[in-house]
């Protein structure tokens, strides 16, 4: 694969950065790569391992010069980071993001970019739960849709040239609006790690009843919602505070599922419970057949993928 651009600035040198550095690395998508972190262990640990060409103190620093500025901190800091860089950014260069939240990150950064920049949000729906400098791997996006919501002003070119990044880093790529975006993953993102922080946080009070059975005997189920509830808190707390509305929609109607389901165990009605489970068998099976996850047998817990969660 060929250069696609010449020098891009990494903002925050966690997991979603790390791995784009590694991906970009493999498919020699990118002329030089040039990394900052707010704190100096953030940035001894990329020297140390190597991950940019070069990692600088300041944003401000590592925008100089550069055509792509990737914003991969937490979605709260977008906007200062933005007042930091936007002096500083290279007439006709891109500024795109990897935030989970998008409408929020638009109203944040836009204010802070000159003119003749193009401002392309976007967020690879891929990750783990494992953050910092050290987490990041070149597989992470592989087969993983990213999304970009480019705003008014962002032209076709500099869409097609960030896309064409994404792709060479292995990504699926789609564009939509920023707040459809925020809908879609409050509904399947951002409402089931709620939901798995809460469930978590119950057996944590049982456990003082139960002793260490919660931990001994946990089941698949129960394990699966303990990786989700590992994530990072700040990211977590960042994309409840700036997707609320909409996480505030489908948790007003997942609650009214469950009362349905609470009614349906209360009346002994099989039935309801069975044609509810079925329905959402069938989603299961949707996902595994667009190739979003395989059905291979979990009970090892044995993972041939390290990514699991998303953001
Ligand atoms: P991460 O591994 O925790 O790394 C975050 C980076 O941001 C670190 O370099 C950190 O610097 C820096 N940072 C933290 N707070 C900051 C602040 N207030 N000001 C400036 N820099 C700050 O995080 P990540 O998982 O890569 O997530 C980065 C972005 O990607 C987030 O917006 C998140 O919503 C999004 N995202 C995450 C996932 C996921 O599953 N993890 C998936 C898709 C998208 P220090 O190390 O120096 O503290």
């Amino acid at each position: 694969m060929s250069v696609i651009y010449q020098r891009v600035a990494l903002i925050g040198l966690g997991l979603i950065a790390g791995s784009m550095a590694h991906a970009m690395r493999r498919g020699g998508l990118a002329g030089e790569i040039v990394g900052t972190a707010r704190s100096s262990g953030t940035r001894a640990v990329a020297e140390e391992i190597g991950l940019c060409d070069r990692v600088v103190a300041t944003a401000a620093e590592a925008v100089e010069g550069a055509d792509l500025v990737v914003l991969a901190v937490p979605v709260g800091a977008m906007g200062r980071v933005a007042e930091e860089i936007g002096p500083h950014l290279a007439p006709g260069a891109t500024v795109t993001d990897v935030g989970s939240v998008k409408k929020d990150v638009v109203d944040q950064v836009g204010p802070h970019l000159p003119e003749g920049v193009h401002f392309i949000p976007g967020h690879p729906l891929a990750g783990t739960e494992h953050s910092g400098p050290r987490s990041g791997f070149a597989a992470l996006f592989e087969n993983r849709y990213t999304l970009l919501t480019p705003v008014e002003g962002s032209t076709p070119e500099a869409v097609a040239r960030l896309r064409a990044l994404w792709e060479g880093m292995g990504a699926l790529v789609e564009e939509m609006e920023a707040e459809h975006h925020d809908l879609v993953l409050a509904v399947t993102s951002h409402t089931p790690h709620l939901i798995a922080y809460t469930m978590v946080g119950v057996a944590d009070h049982l456990r003082r009843v139960t002793e260490s059975e919660v931990i001994k005997y946990s089941a698949a189920g129960f394990r699966d919602f303990t990786r989700i509830a590992a994530s990072d808190p700040t990211m977590w707390r960042d994309v409840f505070l700036t997707n609320k509305e909409a996480t505030l929609d489908i948790l007003g109607r997942f609650t009214e599922e469950l009362f349905v389901l609470q009614r349906a165990i209360r009346m002994g009605d099989g039935d309801a419970l069975f044609d509810y489970f079925t329905r959402t068998r069938a989603i299961r099976r949707g996902i595994i057949e667009a190739g979003q996850d395989t059905d291979a047998p979990d009970f090892g817990r044995v993972k041939t993928r390290k990514e699991e969660g998303e953001g």
